[in-house]
């Protein structure tokens, strides 16, 4: 293995403010919508189901930046900032003249980005008072790190995880459980969104999706409870714009600019946190850096989906949002990076992407699994196979720049390890997985219905 070089930071280089990149938009999303009235919401609306700070945040676009309360950059501490890493041993195991970097947000207690907006979001809603919170999950890790935020800050936390991922990842749900949260499966009897889907399709596996309107029911119907999210909304995204904001100064360290900043993507936190800062020199005219959010073939929102107004959930219960979307009832294929397996964009992806200021590539799991095994033996991390997304994606590009005879700087976000993936590993390496992909048909027929966004 070659000997990569770190770029490390101390405490003091910890952002000490969110990069808010709605002020610097120049076409903005439109507003999300209240589906009976169609009207456009407003922070005050969502205030029964988020904490108000939060709210706040969703609808900000006047503060360029919102700054990071003292208690959550405490705990930020813990591990940031997190290291930013040269990868030679995977340049030279591709033989390419790309200088490839990678900042490792697997480095959290938890093993991923999630933790950045965990904490911000459970802070809040202590601040106001709140005694219990709500969530789901996919492939386990917004649970996981929202169960270690909650216990933190002293709220009970109640987590609806998606059946499959519950069944193929039962570690996850231990995590969960040691840090001192409940974990119930989704579809889950214990709500009527869950109870539907159960009696509609008894055999149902689960997705986010569904996952999410059993939690937003619960916040809705218990007194003192909120509800929070871990991808998606706007606010997510500024939480983990603490990753590229270290990184342009890691970058800035190792004397060298990204072209081209590739982040995985499900709802598109991590892929948002790597990316927004980068981007801000794309809109000032100072740079033209290219962005890859790279989604799998079976749940391919940003390459294949419809821009329409859709609901973040199943069941209908969030806000219309005007997104890039496969409808919210596509049920992906059980794939193993879970936490990709989402039916829509947020709705800045969503806008930056129809503008053409990002790209998006979608890639089969065979070729992740494959990228991930050349990421574990020349660099000595085993990647998650969400993260594993962004490493083909890397991967197709140092090799483009070979082809081409060209020095590129790469950058990718590793969002998180697969130490606890090792059963996904392990049927890579028997030869049991399968690629999946969508069909044109299949995307229209499931969003049909919904209203053109604009
Ligand atoms: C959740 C998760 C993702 C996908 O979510 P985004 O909001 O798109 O970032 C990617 N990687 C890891 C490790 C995750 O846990």
């Amino acid at each position: 293995m070659e000997q990569s070089k770190k770029f490390l930071l101390t405490e003091k280089d910890i952002p000490t403010a969110w990069y808010n990149v709605l002020t610097d938009m120049p076409v903005k999303p439109a507003p999300i919508l209240n589906p009976s009235t169609r009207e456009p919401l407003k922070a005050e609306d969502l205030y029964p189901l988020f904490a108000e700070e939060l709210a706040r945040q969703e609808f900000n676009d006047t503060d360029r930046w919102i700054e990071i309360p003292d208690e959550v950059r405490e705990m930020y501490k813990i591990w940031r900032p997190t290291p930013l890493v040269r990868a030679r041993g995977l340049e030279k195991a591709l033989d390419t003249p790309a200088h490839i970097y990678f900042k490792n947000e697997s480095v959290s207690p938890v093993g991923s980005h999630k933790l950045n907006s965990a904490i911000a979001q459970a802070y809040y809603c202590k601040k106001q008072g709140v005694t219990n919170i709500t969530t789901e999950t996919g492939a386990g890790q917004w649970g996981a790190a929202l169960s270690l935020a909650a216990k933190h800050f002293g709220l009970e936390l109640a987590v609806y995880m998606v059946k499959i991922s519950y069944h193929q990842k039962p570690y996850r749900r231990s995590i969960m459980q040691t840090y001192g949260a409940e974990v119930v499966a989704s579809p889950s009897m214990s709500t009527k969104a869950g109870r539907k889907i159960i009696t509609d399709h008894p055999n149902y596996q689960g997705s986010l999706g569904t996952a999410i309107s059993e939690a937003v029911e619960l916040a809705m119907s218990t007194p003192n409870c909120k509800y929070t999210l871990g991808s998606v909304l706007n606010h997510v995204s500024l939480h983990q714009t603490v990753i590229g904001l270290e990184a342009e100064k890691q970058m800035e360290m190792a004397g060298e600019y990204p072209d081209v900043v590739i982040g995985c993507f499900g709802g598109g936190s991590n892929f948002s946190g790597i990316s927004f800062p980068f981007l801000r020199h794309n809109f000032s005219g100072e740079r033209s850096t290219r962005f890859i959010a790279a989604e799998p073939l079976s749940c391919p929102k940003l390459t294949r989906g419809a821009f329409k107004y859709d609901f973040g959930d199943e069941a209908g219960y969030t806000p219309l949002i005007p997104m890039l979307t496969l409808g919210h009832n596509f049920a992906p294929a059980n794939i193993h990076a879970g936490g990709l397996r989402y039916h829509g964009a947020g709705s800045i992806v969503s806008r930056l992407k129809t503008d053409g200021l990002i790209d998006a590539v979608d890639i089969p799991q065979l070729e992740t699994f494959k990228a991930a095994t050349l990421f574990a033996q020349s660099e000595g991390i085993i990647p998650a196979p969400e993260s594993s997304h962004a490493i083909a994606a890397t991967i197709r590009e140092a090799l483009k720049a070979k082809e081409e005879g060209v020095r590129k700087t790469l950058l990718f976000n590793l969002s998180g390890h697969g130490l606890i993936d090792m059963a996904a590993y392990d049927q890579y390496l028997a030869g049991d997985l399968a690629n999946y992909e969508v069909s044109e048909a299949d995307v229209a027929a499931n969003t049909a219905d919904l209203m053109e966004a604009k």
